[in-house]
């Protein structure tokens, strides 16, 4: 290429993709803005090009719990961010991570998944997927080797999440990676807490990122929603692991999906069968609120960080405070697979321990004022939360320490106030403790 062609949307940075990626003027009307199509179906040309949408012949609109013209702009923009081929929004990060293992797995399969992990894709993963026939095996992630020690001949998937919440961790994915391929399973990432601005788990070998958008990626707190890619490089038909994607389709005549749809086979059968028959699509108008919060996501990451990194430094020289699990320290365990993972920044969720226990990390919750005591991550505000009262609550005491989330640890969600703001927040409700 020289310099003076035109680039491709896939060949912009990161910036330039967050704000154009998937999204054009309206054709019709001209409108720069992507419009919510607030639609639940659309009209057919003929009765030809009906058949043809039904029979996943041609690509077009028929119904909105498969597609939406609002939610395929999000979908484009965030296969681009990730760096991966194709994308199928959901109502909520937990649908898309349903998606992704009911289009994977049979019952009676298995999976192998970090210990470390948001609370609610534990419960997730070690009830209600039990219940479909989908068995979980849960290992400690960061000697990478457990994972292999833990495949067996059903095992179909890795899922980890690289930047885990809490315990302020960063787990090696590269040779997680390196083990998936060797066992021939799909590596699933959430990258919900990294986002694709601090971290592009494909670059590093994932087969299947999925993404809460609900969190960094809307931004402010305003929409539920959640994101399946693929990276378009896993191959299906070496074994007979995969029947979901190499065997006829009896719902589509008899269409096997990797056959036909190739590198992005996977996004397809998670919407054409899995969003067709179960039904968590993205709502039109959620997908625009997050469109437009992922224009500014890499400025508000830039500004989580920088203020994450701050208030981990004042907490650290704190006497009340032990232990604190930010990855961007430089005492962190985990400082060098954040350097060489993320070197943008660790993120802006973390937690510490306090010194006086339980009853202090209530008092600490209790007495700030510009911190919100509330579940949630990756929002504008600064946001508190004692994990083992809330999130972790339905958790054992041995689960709940193994995920980092023990009785005297504290959350926090740095939002993007003045620094000086919030570390002053911090003391006066340290002062109370
Ligand atoms: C919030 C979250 C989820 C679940 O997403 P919802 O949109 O709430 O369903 C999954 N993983 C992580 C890391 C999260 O923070």
């Amino acid at each position: 290429m020289t310099s003076h062609d035109a680039k491709s949307p896939w060949e912009y940075g990161d910036e330039t993709k967050a704000v154009h990626a998937g999204s054009q003027p309206d054709p019709v009307t001209g409108a720069r803005n992507t419009p919510i199509y607030q639609t639940t179906s659309y009209v057919f040309d003929n009765v030809e090009h009906a058949a043809d949408l039904f029979n996943l012949q041609t690509f077009g609109f028929i119904y909105s719990r498969l597609t939406n013209p609002t939610v395929a702009v999000l979908e484009e923009r965030m296969a681009a961010l990730e760096g991966g081929r194709a994308s199928v929004c959901a109502s909520s990060g937990h649908a898309a991570q349903f998606l992704t293992f009911y289009t994977l797995l049979e019952p009676g399969d298995e999976f192998i998944a970090s210990r470390n992990l948001y609370g609610g894709s534990i419960t997730q993963f070690d009830f209600s997927f039990r219940r479909l026939g989908w068995n979980c095996n849960f290992v400690d992630p960061i000697d990478p080797e457990n994972f292999r020690k833990a495949i067996t001949p059903r095992t179909k998937a890795i899922f980890i999440e690289v930047l885990a919440n809490p315990g302020g961790i960063i787990l090696d994915l590269e040779a997680i990676a390196a083990i998936a391929k060797d066992a021939h399973i799909p590596l699933i990432v959430d990258n919900t807490l990294a986002t694709p601005y601090l971290l592009q788990p494909i670059k590093w070998g994932a087969d299947l990122v999925v993404n809460s958008t609900t969190k960094f990626l809307s931004g402010h707190g305003t929409s539920m929603g959640g994101v399946l890619t693929e990276s378009g490089t896993f191959d299906w038909a070496v074994d007979d692991k995969f029947p979901s994607m190499t065997q006829p389709e009896p719902a589509y005549h008899g269409l096997t999906f990797y056959e036909t749809f190739g590198d992005f086979g996977f996004t397809m059968k998670a919407r054409a069968v899995g969003l067709r028959d179960f039904g968590p699509s993205m709502a039109p108008a959620n997908a625009f609120y997050t469109i437009t919060g992922i224009e500014s996501l890499p400025a508000r990451m830039d500004r989580h960080v920088k203020n994450a990194q701050a208030v981990a430094e004042y907490l650290e020289t704190h006497p009340k405070v032990g232990k604190v699990s930010y990855a961007g320290l430089s005492s962190s365990p985990y400082n060098d697979l954040a350097k060489k993972y993320m070197p943008k920044g660790a993120g802006s969720v973390f937690t510490c321990q306090l010194k006086a226990g339980y009853d202090a990390g209530v008092k600490l919750v209790e007495g700030v004022n510009l911190f919100s005591h509330l579940a949630n991550v990756g929002d504008t505000r600064s946001l508190i939360l004692h994990p083992a009262s809330t999130t972790h609550r339905q958790l054992t005491d041995e689960q709940r320490d193994a995920a980092g989330a023990g009785a005297d640890v504290i959350r926090l969600s740095i939002g993007q106030e003045s620094i000086e703001d919030l570390i002053h927040d911090l003391d006066v409700g340290l002062s109370k403790v």
